[in-house]
């Protein structure tokens, strides 16, 4: 078996690749994605290691010597500490994905608001999260830990960067560590500005022609997009059309947030400021004022 020190997917020491994974620990402690002990990132050494955080240790305040080695089926090869209860999630997507060398799990609320509520994520909104995410998934619930709950990521895994765990949080993964961290970031703050905008009364969609735009700068800088595969061709971009069918297996029903404008369809109608009737709210004031007794205002 290699040493760990023989890093062959990057260029970066194993004590570089540590301080790494504890820096990103600090940033998903900081902004709120892991409570107490939650959470879990890892880094693919070679073949058959797998650098890993520990149990029970805050993700805001790992050091380097806390770190693990495992293999790939989960046997821990070095670390004072016992590896995370969660790494079969992280071994099952390296496995199906070797393009991947780092994943992150954790427990980011917003997001995982959508993944509690079963609310598929809408899609043709932002220009960076049809960019760099596409469509994400959510996969079936699982009690966490075992190898069953890990093998709910299997049918998404090759499509998507970004998946929400049904009833639990999110997984992302990437060529790096900090790659894989940032589809969590992307994916949190977009679940937030739709609730916010959602709050103020109305999120409105772009059309079919500028996401189309959009998956068109995307192939050109040569990101992944299911809907850019061949067989996908003519599909409703923002319909859901890849993920879709795993809904009714899943629980995830559209609720809170209403669909795109059907393919075709222009933009959707602006209401104006300008179409308030100024003379009617005068004439209810002057009622209103009538029936208190009081002298009309102005
Ligand atoms: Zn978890």
């Amino acid at each position: 078996m290699p040493a760990p020190e023989q890093i062959r997917t990057s260029d970066k020491s194993l004590a570089e690749l540590k301080e790494e994974i504890c820096d990103i620990g600090r940033r998903i402690y900081a902004k709120g994605f892991a409570a107490g002990n939650d959470g879990n990132i890892s880094f693919r050494l070679g073949p058959n290691e797998v650098l890993c955080t520990p149990t029970l240790v805050s993700k805001g305040f790992m050091k380097p010597a806390d770190l693990c080695i495992v293999d790939m089926e989960g046997n821990q090869l070095d670390g004072v500490r016992k590896r995370s209860s969660e790494i079969l999630l992280h071994l099952t997507i390296m496995k199906e994905r070797p393009d991947v060398n780092a994943v992150v799990h954790c427990h980011p609320p917003h997001a995982t608001a959508f993944a509690v509520a079963r609310e598929p994520i809408p899609q043709c909104v932002l220009p960076e999260v049809e960019i760099f995410l596409g469509e994400v998934p959510i996969t079936r619930y699982e009690t966490p830990g075992g190898q069953k709950f890990a093998d709910t990521v299997k049918p998404f895994v090759k499509h998507a960067n970004v998946m929400i765990l049904a009833n639990h949080g999110t997984v992302s993964c990437g060529e790096t560590v900090e790659r894989a961290y940032w589809w969590t970031e992307i994916l949190d703050a977009y679940c937030r500005i739709l609730m916010l905008a959602k709050d103020l009364g109305r999120v409105s969609h772009l059309t079919r022609a500028e996401t189309q735009e959009l998956l068109d700068l995307k192939a050109k800088w040569g990101f992944a997009d299911p809907r850019l595969e061949k067989g996908m061709e003519g599909c409703d971009v923002c319909g859901h059309d890849v993920f879709r069918s795993t809904w009714a297996a899943t629980g995830v029903a559209r609720t809170a947030f209403a669909p795109p404008p059907p393919a075709g369809a222009d933009r959707q109608p602006v209401p104006s400021a300008g179409a308030i009737d100024h003379e009617a709210v005068a004439r209810i004031v002057r009622e209103v004022c009538k029936q208190l007794g009081v002298p009309t205002p102005g």
